[in-house]
């Protein structure tokens, strides 16, 4: 690595800086051929209705494992992707999986669930998005209704007649909307009536040591009141442990999920093991 200073005395690089630089230049080139290689996954997380105590969907979690380098986090390759563009290939290829494997669950006599992607900003601000999700939804075959977006507030506060258009033109076919990572952005809550949104889900920072934290008690129970007054439906996420759990559904959050409810996990083992015991599929401290 560059040891010497520059003439001008300062510094250019350190070695943390060439470490990073090599590790994304690699990280790119074999992201370029995960797809190809087959090194993409999805695993799926429970979310349960806190009502009924009944698992009524699922969040659809990318993984790679990749040849060169084992298991890269999707906190790592995920910017990087949106950085390279990657994400438009490589989110198209989640978007369909996810939803061909939940048609699949659904032939397969399975309760339906409904499966949320998570859509990158990049992603949603392509010109072909709303085309793009119509066109899997009918080229796999699954209803609208069984398939959730969850975008982020960043891309909600970005120019808005166009997220309008996008979103209004995708719940009137049916698809639920979800915004993630509720109240970590630092948006003002004036978009949320002018778009279609059916969902927020509280940030799991907000849930954390619910109980004792004052003020994140203050935020959710915020959050809770402005999802009342615009009639939009609450999911916890990040929960985990029981009083967590009761804390948020005592509040009136509908939905909850997290370790404490299920790690996310690959679709054979969701299969089995949540949707094969749906029926009998319990958390302590709900029914
Ligand atoms: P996210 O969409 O907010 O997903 C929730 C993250 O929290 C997941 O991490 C999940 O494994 C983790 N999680 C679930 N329950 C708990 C819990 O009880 N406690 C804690 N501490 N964490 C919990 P993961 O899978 O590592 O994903 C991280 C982020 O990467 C996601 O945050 C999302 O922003 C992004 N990501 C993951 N999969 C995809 C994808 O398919 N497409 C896109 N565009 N982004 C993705
Ligand atoms: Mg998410
Ligand atoms: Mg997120
Ligand atoms: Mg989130």
């Amino acid at each position: 690595y560059v040891k010497d200073k520059g003439k001008n005395g300062f510094q250019i690089f350190n070695s943390d800086m060439n470490h990073d630089f090599y590790r994304k230049m690699v990280l790119e080139k074999e992201l370029r051929q995960a797809i190809e290689r087959d090194e993409l996954s999805l695993h799926y997380q429970p979310q349960l209705n806190l009502e009924s105590g009944r698992v009524v969907g699922m969040e659809a979690l990318v993984r790679w494992d990749s040849q060169e380098l084992g298991r890269v986090s999707p906190g790592e390759f995920i910017p990087l992707a949106e950085e390279t563009g990657l994400i438009l290939p490589v989110g198209e290829w989640i978007l369909r999986r996810a939803c061909r494997q939940n048609k699949e669950w659904i032939d397969q006599g399975y309760e339906p669930l409904r499966v949320a992607v998570n859509i990158s900003q990049m992603q949603f601000m392509n010109p072909k998005f709303s085309d793009l999700v119509l066109q899997v939804l009918e080229e796999t075959g699954l209803p609208a209704e069984y398939l959730e977006l969850e975008i982020t507030e960043n891309i909600a506060m970005t120019d808005e007649q166009r997220v309008i258009s996008v979103l209004s033109k995708l719940t009137k076919n049916g698809v639920k909307v979800a915004i993630d990572d509720f109240g970590k952005g630092y948006s003002s809550l004036g978009y949320l009536n002018k778009y279609s949104v059916d969902y927020l889900k509280i940030d799991k920072t907000f849930i954390q040591d619910l109980p004792y934290h004052p003020d994140n008690i203050a935020i959710v129970k915020s959050i809770i009141s402005v999802a009342e007054h615009l009639e939009i439906e609450l999911i916890a996420e990040g929960i985990e442990n029981e009083k967590e759990l009761q804390f948020v559904r005592e509040l009136g959050c509908q939905y909850a999920q997290g370790y404490y409810i299920g790690h996310p996990t690959p679709a054979n083992n969701f299969e089995e093991n949540v949707l094969g015991k749906i029926g009998q599929f319990r958390i302590n401290g709900i029914t």
